[in-house]
């Protein structure tokens, strides 16, 4: 079994391929590498004027046995769009929220998104994060820098955490975070654009391996993840699948495996 944990519906492609088309072709490419399940996350506007909107996802994707949705919510949020998510967790069309650090000028410990964090814990799904390096100059690289996690997570012990992209390049503060807090995890996704060369494996490899040492015999929270289709229309078909065989190849022990590729996510998102 294996579960994506983070793709998008958002054409990154230089063609002019319609939503359809590109459901269609995640479905393809999740049956080359043998992915079985995927969570498409949504985007608020500020991060891609392409951004998807939430309801044109869940409309698709309504008969789909194997894809789920993260739902997403502006810091700006109204509360009818606060009341519509509460809606969509109630009839698990969502199984989490994303919020976006980074593209929106605020802290994850913003006090503005108690309410929502409060919608995750009542529902036990995780809230999850953009971390780490940001597409564009956005607002500020200091909002999506994966230490002001911790402070959330002492704050809110019962709130689910997801880390993305493994705050990448700031994978040392995420590796200590992980330590400290038994409800943040963190997603492996985007650490690449282009495909493991031989410069990425080897460096991805190592810090993945450290990061479970760490751990000290503890079980790890990295969540399986590739952020599909990423940007780039060389490996639109190819990136899933390489992926799974980057993580396939890492030296770990096969129950780290299992737990990375789906064990953790069944826990996180209930899938
Ligand atoms: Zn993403």
């Amino acid at each position: 079994m294996i579960i994506d944990t983070h793709v998008h519906l958002e054409n990154f492609s230089t063609k002019d391929v319609s939503l359809a088309e590109r459901l269609t072709n995640l479905k393809r490419v999740m049956k080359q590498a043998q992915v079985d399940k995927a969570i498409i996350l949504c985007c608020v506007d500020a991060v891609n004027r392409k951004a998807v909107q939430m309801d044109d996802i869940l409309e698709l994707v309504k008969n789909e046995k194997n894809i789920f949705v993260v739902g997403t919510l502006s810091i700006n949020y109204t509360p009818a769009q606060l009341g519509y998510v509460k809606e969509l967790l109630q009839q698990k069309r969502i199984i989490g929220i994303k919020f976006y650090p980074g593209y929106e000028a605020f802290y994850p410990n913003d006090n503005r998104l108690d309410a929502a964090y409060a919608l995750c814990e009542a529902y036990d799904v995780p809230a999850v994060f953009h971390s780490g390096e940001t597409y564009g100059r956005g607002v500020g690289i200091k909002y999506s820098m994966p230490i002001h996690i911790d402070d959330l997570a002492i704050r809110r012990p019962n709130l689910k955490i997801v880390i993305a992209h493994l705050g990448n390049p700031w994978l040392d503060e995420v590796m200590v975070i992980l330590n400290r807090h038994t409800n943040v995890y963190a997603d492996i996704s985007a650490l690449v654009w282009r495909g493991f060369d031989s410069c990425w494996k080897p460096y991805y490899s190592d810090a993945i391996v450290r990061l479970i040492k760490w751990n000290d015999g503890q079980k790890h929270k990295l969540l399986f993840a590739t952020d599909w289709p990423c940007h780039n229309d060389a490996v639109y078909y190819t990136f899933m699948k390489e992926y799974v065989r980057f993580v396939k190849q890492l030296r770990i022990s096969k129950e780290d495996k299992e737990l990375m590729l789906y064990k953790n996510a069944q826990k996180v998102f209930r899938t």
